[in-house]
């Protein structure tokens, strides 16, 4: 039998249920991974071993009892910006670094009815601004498969303890691509689902219109899973739609001959990188094999995705932000002369260079007189992006194309020019825009054998066609099963 770390949760439920292991066994495997692997990867900010162990003993009482869930006695990574009641969420910010919320996030909540095992908090870019868990407080996290190397992000601690059997599967949460590009990098499969599918209630804000929260996990049958857990109502989330979701499993094994998928013409022209470009099409042969039509397709207004995104995001974070000022939350200033002083001193004190740069960005494109020259053009071009969609999606089930422009970068590479940085949501951030699901699947490797993954996206509350489409694609290949020699 391979690790017990090694495993997705659809094959440990199988052993839990035949009493073959049980979850404090399969807790203590992952608590030894993160021990043994911490110090190389870091990809938690909190471990809870206490909690983890207490719960996993919990679950076990359930399964001998009968009255598990098919999740339960599962270990998970919560993403930093989850609330987790009476333990820590810090949004990987010096701002809210002690901060401890009264109350569970709904996802959490979900969680723990499930009688999953919570193993910690998972490492992020600061208050999820970043594609590297660079501008974390706590420091990066690494890639597993290099750790010279970052692993994506925001949610790159999530895909990293994936990626490398530190926890079975995790939550990310996505605004511009940062469930689908921490997958892609790390390996791992990851979904960003339609906005108001799932709960954001106890999400920490960064940009609330864009922000959705999905699962990372080594395999499509665990998203299923994962999914059937996260997409419900939630009359806590206005934005929350309350909506029949389909048992997602049940796509798992639908055959998808017949099925279209769409390449855009602008995405595939803008790529350069010649690794990437050879698993998109390994890739795209595998489905054609499989009996999937493929058609070109253009998305003129997808140019302007990240230049409109960059104003909309800031103007929202800006808005969001705005709460961090000493007074109710998190880190005060300890010498100050003033209210207003204290305000400025905390922020100034709380905040890393990349979150003042976008509060700074957001504040001035909503300053009064510049409103319609910034924030209004750029939510018309939202429009656009969502028509241009729309389109799309009377010729085809699903459109196929890159997560990122090429694989992992360097530590260091690309943080001190952030418009590098921007650049690789390229393919990711449009998706936001237009509020579809959109999921990450390993598609290949480098020839420095770093993982490369391919984005399927589908049309609103449509998840269970990437479920389709993926499942069919892990029949028919193995890189989803490859796991870094760490
Ligand atoms: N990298 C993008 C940003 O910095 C997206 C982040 C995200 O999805 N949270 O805004």
């Amino acid at each position: 039998m391979s690790n017990l770390y090694e495993k997705t949760a659809t094959e440990l439920a199988g052993l839990l249920l035949d009493g073959k292991t049980s979850s404090v066994e399969i807790t203590e495997a992952a608590l030894n991974r993160i021990s043994t692997l911490e110090p190389r990867i870091h990809s938690f900010v909190n471990i809870y071993p206490d909690l983890a162990l207490a719960m996993a003993k919990d679950a076990d009482k359930r399964i001998k009892e009968g009255t598990a869930s098919p999740l339960t006695g599962i270990p998970i990574a919560i993403k930093d910006n989850m609330c987790l009641k009476s333990r820590k969420t810090t949004c990987g910010s010096k701002i809210l670094a002690n901060f401890s919320p009264p109350y569970d996030a709904t996802v959490v909540k979900s969680v723990k009815d499930e009688g999953m095992v919570i193993l910690g908090s998972a490492n992020m870019d600061e208050f999820a601004m970043g594609s590297s868990t660079e501008t974390s407080c706590w420091g990066p996290t690494r890639n597993p498969w290099d750790p010279e190397r970052i692993p994506g992000g925001s949610s790159g601690g999530s895909a990293a303890a994936v990626a490398c059997g530190q926890a079975t599967v995790a939550f990310g949460s996505d605004t511009g691509g940062s469930i689908r590009l921490p997958a892609s990098f790390c390996g791992v499969t990851g979904i960003k689902p339609t906005y108001g599918s799932v709960s954001r209630f106890g999400l920490v804000a960064y940009a609330s219109s864009l922000d959705q929260i999905g699962p990372l996990a080594r395999d499509i049958s665990d998203i299923a899973l994962l999914l059937n857990l996260l997409c419900k109502h939630d009359p806590m989330d206005s934005t929350s739609v309350p909506i029949q979701h389909p048992d997602f499993t049940t796509f798992i094994d639908k055959p998808v001959s017949g099925m279209t998928l769409g390449v855009p013409v602008e995405f595939f022209n803008k790529l350069g990188n010649k690794d990437v470009e050879k698993s998109l099409s390994d890739a795209r042969r595998v489905f054609e094999k499989l009996g999937v039509k493929f058609v070109e397709l253009s998305l003129p207004s997808l140019d302007y995705g990240i230049a409109a995104y960059y104003v909309i995001a800031p103007c929202e974070a800006s808005s969001n932000l705005a709460r961090y000022d000493g007074v109710k939350y998190g880190h005060r200033a300890e010498q100050f002369d003033g209210m207003i002083d204290m305000y400025c001193r905390t922020r100034e004190e709380g905040f890393g260079p990349e979150v003042k740069r976008r509060i700074m960005l957001g504040t001035y494109a909503l300053s009064s007189g510049y409103y319609d020259a910034y924030y209004l053009k750029a939510a018309k071009i939202r429009t656009l992006i969502t028509k241009d969609f729309k389109k799309a999606f009377e010729s085809c089930d699903g459109i196929f194309c890159p997560v990122a422009p090429a694989p992992a970068f360097k530590i260091g590479e690309k943080i001190d020019d952030p418009i590098q940085m921007y650049l690789t949501d390229v393919f990711t951030i449009p998706v936001n825009m237009a509020g579809l699901p959109g999921i990450s699947c390993p598609a290949g490797f480098s020839r420095e054998g770093l993982p490369i993954g391919m984005q399927l996206i589908a049309s609103h509350f449509q998840e269970s066609k990437l479920v389709q489409l993926v499942a069919a694609f892990q029949r028919e290949t193995d890189h989803h099963l490859k796991h870094p020699a760490i």
